[in-house]
């Protein structure tokens, strides 16, 4: 969102800029610049008013903001379009409906809230206000194969952000969710949308439990949130540019068909790897030694001197004890 009193303030960055000099530059009346400054602040920016001065802007929001969040962004394509609404049904659904529409490579939709969540195989993904619910609108020069491997980079982006901004460490469970300490902090949808041969369009939607204190998530699931590791409420508009920053670094890395680095990036980031694991398929459950993944990321299983190779569309993946991880 483009806000000319807020772009001012970018170019004084800590400095008081006059009323009068907002007034001239932007040709609106003081009190027409005092509303705009009141509703500025409901959205959680902070600014200083001294009669003599005038304005300083003093904090950003921590909450999603699209000025904010454009502030932050150092991507070529990722994100330089994005639009945040309060609430959705799914970031994910609202992004395949803009596609209909026309839409640009690297499209972000976030939302406040959703309402209806979706992890995989349409299983409830909760998303209480706090949290970052993302959808990457992506149209990369890929094979449809090479393509669903951008849920692998997808989660290593993730891992990536995390260690940067707050030297937290996460690992990837396969295929897709980020745990930390056997708990579930994200997890990853990636859709494609229409036929490939045809619009090779695809969605990543990325579901991370930021600023949500625990309480506010089910007590029956193995689940924690940023807020609950860290003891503090952090800057979602740093943390959705970030991402966005590392993802699209894992788009041009498929792109120049980097599939060797992808695979070990993503096991040096794996829980579970090398150890002996339960994975259920339709019922069924199978043990062996989780001993790496596929090119395309089906997950390999050793067990008495075979290997078994899983989809991620069809299993899940467990403890030995049967434990989330
Ligand atoms: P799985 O890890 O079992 O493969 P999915 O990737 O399909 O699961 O994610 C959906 C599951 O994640 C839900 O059934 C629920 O147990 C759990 N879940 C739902 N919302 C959240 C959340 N905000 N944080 C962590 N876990 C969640």
């Amino acid at each position: 969102m483009h806000n000319e009193i807020l772009d001012i303030f970018a170019e004084h960055p800590g400095e008081y800029v006059s009323g009068e000099s907002i007034s001239r530059q932007l040709s609106l009346t003081r009190a027409a610049i005092w509303k705009q400054i009141q509703s500025l602040r409901k959205a959680g920016y902070e600014i200083d008013a001294q009669t003599k001065k005038g304005y300083r802007l003093v904090k950003k929001p921590l909450g999603l903001d699209e000025w904010a969040f454009q502030q932050e962004l150092r991507t070529k394509i990722l994100g330089r379009q994005a639009r945040i609404y309060d609430e959705l049904p799914s970031t994910n659904d609202q992004a395949k409906e803009e596609i209909r529409s026309g839409v640009p490579n690297g499209l972000v939709i976030m939302a406040k809230r959703q309402t209806e969540g979706r992890g995989r195989l349409q299983r409830k993904w909760e998303s209480p206000a706090g949290g970052l619910w993302m959808s990457v609108v992506l149209q990369p020069n890929l094979s449809l194969a090479d393509a669903s491997k951008l849920t692998l980079g997808t989660g290593i982006a993730v891992v990536d952000a995390l260690w940067d901004l707050y030297g937290l460490r996460v690992g990837i469970k396969w295929p897709n969710d980020l745990v930390y300490e056997g708990k579930k902090l994200a997890g990853i949808l990636g859709e494609v949308v229409g036929e490939w041969s045809e619009i090779q369009t695809m969605v990543l939607g990325i579901g991370l439990n930021v600023n949500i204190p625990r309480e506010q998530l089910s007590g029956g699931i193995s689940a924690t949130t940023i807020q609950e590791i860290l003891g503090y409420t952090v800057n979602l508009n740093v943390l959705a540019a970030r991402l966005l920053e590392r993802l699209e670094q894992e788009v041009h890395s498929l792109e120049a068909k980097e599939f060797a680095s992808l695979k070990q990036r993503w096991q040096e980031r794996a829980l579970g790897l090398g150890q002996e694991v339960m994975v259920i398929r339709a019922g069924q459950e199978f043990r062996g030694i989780f001993s790496g993944i596929t090119d395309n990321g089906e997950l390999i299983l050793h067990k008495e001197g075979t290997e078994l190779a899983f989809s991620a569309g069809e299993v899940q993946l467990r403890s030995h004890a049967g434990e989330y991880f």
